[in-house]
């Protein structure tokens, strides 16, 4: 398969461009590098079988005859986004209309990477792809948020109109190596600050909840998802729930480190509960997470430490 990957030197980028070449596929990898980084893909470059462009998705371009595009281009960190609402929404928008109209002249198949924050600040627990969310469209998040749920939209409205052979993930938090230990996401910021030292760092009292998916089961269910004739999303993700506390606590034992932890204020609009329901996952992919948090956290701060020295 020609295969085109939109955000593939980001962090499930990356892993995903791998998985693909070591199954024999020819990847077209594009990304803009506003949050991408050139040294994830830097070892590839030399290959037969793939190809690099430093591009932005939202200006129109050709790479050619694909069979599939993975589409997931996208500003994913929430300190990021807040800093590039702009763009954020314009990939979302500009960017997924560029790709599903390439999807469209080359009859390719092409999977979207939404996210769990289509759900917002859930009052359904845990969320199935049913619920229709509970987000701000004039929030701090909403640059993310509404940009991916207009992205949804764009996704079916291409499949109904035009019969494009669409797919729609929604990616729950992920972890894994490539992560930018920089991006200020609550693994590698307490990774990082675990490596040197730092007291972690604690937003709000800790009691809200996330479901930490490790980055090759993600791309397992993605691959899945592909090879697979549905069309209205599914959920991506790892079912077990953990407080920011017992993250904290846990990153700790992991590294064997003693607790140092330090309380800051919650940010605005931050979800306090997110767990994924992955029973359609599991009927129509026959795919569930594999990998337990305790041993992806191993192979993350193994990866962390080798990117931080
Ligand atoms: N968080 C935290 N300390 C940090 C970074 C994040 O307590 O140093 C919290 C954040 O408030 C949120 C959760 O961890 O409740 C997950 O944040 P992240 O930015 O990783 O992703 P989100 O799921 O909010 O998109």
């Amino acid at each position: 398969m020609r295969v085109l990957v939109t955000g593939g030197a980001g962090f499930i980028g990356t892993n995903l461009v791998r998985r693909l070449l070591s199954e024999g596929h020819y990847v077209i990898c594009v990304d803009n590098l506003i949050t991408g980084k050139k040294e994830n893909i830097e070892d590839l470059l030399d290959k037969e079988n793939f190809v690099f462009f430093e591009q932005d998705i939202n200006e129109p371009t050709d790479y050619g005859d694909v069979d599939w595009i993975f589409h997931l281009a996208s500003i994913g960190s929430v300190y990021h986004y807040l800093n590039h609402p702009v763009e954020t929404l314009k990939t979302g928008g500009i960017g997924t209309i560029n790709m599903l109209e390439y999807a469209k002249e080359k009859n390719a198949r092409i999977l979207f990477s939404s996210t769990s924050e289509v759900y917002g600040d859930p009052e359904v627990h845990p969320q199935n792809e049913d619920y229709r969310g509970n987000v701000s469209s004039i929030g701090p998040r909403s640059c993310y948020d509404e940009s991916k749920r207009y992205a949804e939209a764009l996704m079916m409205a291409y499949h109904r109109k035009y019969n494009v052979d669409t797919r729609i993930a929604r990616i729950f938090n992920t972890y894994g190596p490539y992560m930018d230990p920089d991006d200020r996401r609550v693994l590698p910021n307490f990774i990082s600050q675990g490596l040197k030292g730092e007291p972690m760092t604690i937003y709000g009292d800790g009691s809200q909840t996330r479901s930490y998916c490790y980055v090759d089961d993600t791309v397992e269910g993605l691959m899945r998802l592909m090879e697979t004739d549905y069309h209205l999303p599914v959920n991506i993700g790892n079912p077990e729930e953990y407080t920011i506390l017992e993250t904290a606590e846990i990153v700790c034992e992991v590294m064997g480190i003693e607790k140092n932890f330090v309380f800051m204020p919650l940010p605005e609009d931050d979800p306090m509960r997110r767990r994924p329901d992955i029973t359609r996952a599991k009927e129509i992919l026959g795919w569930e997470p594999g990998v337990k948090f305790r041993d992806g956290l191993k192979e993350t701060i193994k990866w962390f430490q080798k990117r931080l020295q």
